[in-house]
């Protein structure tokens, strides 16, 4: 019989505040395991921005481990049983995931290791709080963003404290077990990843790294600089955070603690907010687990979506001739990422003025995304489409051109990632159809030449969506610079 206890490693690729590893690594020695399951769902199979970094962070992690951590491909819960019958292992632990099919699966794999007289245990290591611990008095799951976190979360007990690496961790390593990183055919075939590759470090050290640099620089600051695509203000964790290579926690106490636990730091409860709205966007995927493909809202069930592959084809290329989308498509194509406020106007083009279901955007992003999270992803969709729980109502559409003038007034953004346009004024840099000929010539911008003319006129496009909506009889309002 093995006294070993398997860790499971799922989305928890760190070594430090990982609560089933310290539990394990306190009863003996751990055989640690990262299985790439194939029983997932084909619709949420991670995408090939999300493979290269789970390529890279689990070299990192498997670095850590002295070259010790298993890798397996196949049905984890067929795995795992077998496992344990092979090396007669008696103890099992993992760290929660909450995906509807990982939650299912774990809890059947759970029973069934349980009457096979196996110690399991599950542990808290993806959320502050557990879905099921924040609701309303009647026990109904929040739909509303500011009493869930106002009310529901910060009225809990604070977030448990993070836990250290264990010391002298001893691993059992068995060779048989371990098929190597790249038997599990992440990476892929072409190198389309060397810019990835250049920004970003997967892995524990490097979400240290990053939480290490934003702290100081970051949180005080954050606020009032985190909407402007340009100036790089916000923390850049989130596809650390999406493995596991840091926790919640972990970010919690430490800016917290950057800010000598003033809590009443505008910036830092605004940042903790946004950790917050993490935790939201879990909660109404574990409590409606339909929301990655149907509509919160069923009123939206019958909209009139257009099928227009030719604009979405446009939209994905950032080909659009709206320069503040397009820097936004091509920032999402070049890096694997976009800023926030970006994804929100490039979402709200694709759903209200080109009237395209946000689906096909959310599984665009799914694949494109460093970041891509099944709760954070198919929340903030339905949000931006104003089909979701608090959502964005359906007739506020983001102006593209005033959102870029507030937030982009030099054009910074859309000049790096557009360079075709970095000799227009800033006057015309977000509405170059608008521009006299002589600055169009002196910038050298030929419209439909060598930058698009705009795939839709915004005002009609924006009636479009409001006649559309009529069928839903609700009212319009439209959003300028000012949220
Ligand atoms: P910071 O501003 O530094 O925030 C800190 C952390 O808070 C983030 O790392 C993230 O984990 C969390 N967070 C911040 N904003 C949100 C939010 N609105 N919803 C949920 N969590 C948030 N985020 C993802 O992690 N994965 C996704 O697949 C994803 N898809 C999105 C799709 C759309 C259409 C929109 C509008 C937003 C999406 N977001 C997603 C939320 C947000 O854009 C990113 O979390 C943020 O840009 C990450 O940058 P950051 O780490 O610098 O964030």
């Amino acid at each position: 019989m093995s006294t070993s206890t398997l860790v499971w490693f799922r989305q928890d690729l760190r070594l430090r505040d990982n609560p089933a590893l310290t539990y394990a690594s306190e009863r003996g020695t751990v055989i640690p395991l990262y299985i790439f399951d194939t029983a997932c769902p084909e619709n949420f199979v991670p995408g090939g921005a999300s493979k290269w970094w789970l390529h890279k962070s689990l070299g990192r992690l498997n670095d850590s481990l002295d070259n010790q951590l298993h890798c397996a491909k196949g049905d984890a819960s067929k795995i795992i049983i077998e496992l344990i019958q092979q090396h007669n292992i008696k103890q099992v632990v993992w760290n929660r995931a909450y995906e509807p099919w990982q939650i299912k699966r774990d809890t059947l794999l759970k029973q069934t290791l349980v009457e096979a007289g196996i110690d399991v245990q599950s542990f808290n290591s993806h959320l502050l709080w557990e879905p099921w611990q924040v609701l309303k008095k009647d026990e109904t799951p929040y739909k509303v963003f500011t009493p869930y976190y106002r009310r529901g979360c910060l009225s809990k007990p604070s977030p448990r404290m993070p836990v250290d690496t264990p010391h002298n961790l001893q691993v059992e390593y068995i060779p048989q077990l371990d098929k190597g990183l790249d038997s599990l055919a992440l990476m892929p075939d072409i190198n389309w990843y060397s810019t990835m590759q250049e920004m970003w470090t997967p892995g524990e050290q490097g979400a240290a790294k990053h939480l290490s640099e934003f702290l100081p620089n970051g949180a005080e600051e954050y606020k009032n600089k985190r909407d402007f695509p340009d100036l790089g203000a916000t923390s850049k964790l989130s596809p650390h955070l999406h493995f596991g290579e840091i926790s919640p926690n972990q970010i919690w106490y430490a800016a917290i603690h950057a800010l000598n636990g003033n809590t009443e730091d505008v910036g830092l409860d605004c940042y903790l907010s946004e950790l917050g709205w993490r935790e939201f966007s879990h909660s109404l995927l574990f409590h409606f687990p339909h929301i990655p493909q149907k509509n919160f809202s069923p009123k939206f069930e019958h909209f009139p979506w257009r099928s227009d592959d030719k604009s979405l084809k446009a939209w994905q290329l950032g080909q659009t001739g709206i320069p503040i989308v397009d820097a936004g498509m091509r920032e999402l194509w070049q890096t694997g990422t976009m800023h926030n406020r970006v994804r929100m106007v490039v979402g709200s083009f694709l759903v209200k003025n080109l009237l395209i279901d946000w689906r096909k955007g959310e599984r665009w992003f799914w694949d494109c995304l460093l970041d891509a999270d099944l709760a954070a992803n198919s929340a903030s969709w339905q949000w931006i489409a104003g089909t979701g729980a608090d959502a964005a109502p359906y007739f506020r559409i983001f102006n593209p051109v005033t959102q870029g003038q507030r937030f982009d007034p030099q054009g910074d953004y859309v000049k790096r990632f557009c360079p075709e346009l970095a000799k227009m004024p800033d006057k015309y840099i977000h509405n170059p159809w608008d521009a006299p000929q002589n600055i169009l010539d002196y910038a050298g911008v030929k419209l439909g030449k060598n930058y698009p003319e705009p795939l839709v006129d915004l005002k009609a496009s924006r009636l479009r969506a409001l006649d559309a909506l009529a069928q839903s009889k609700q009212q319009p309002e439209e959003i300028t610079g000012k949220v």
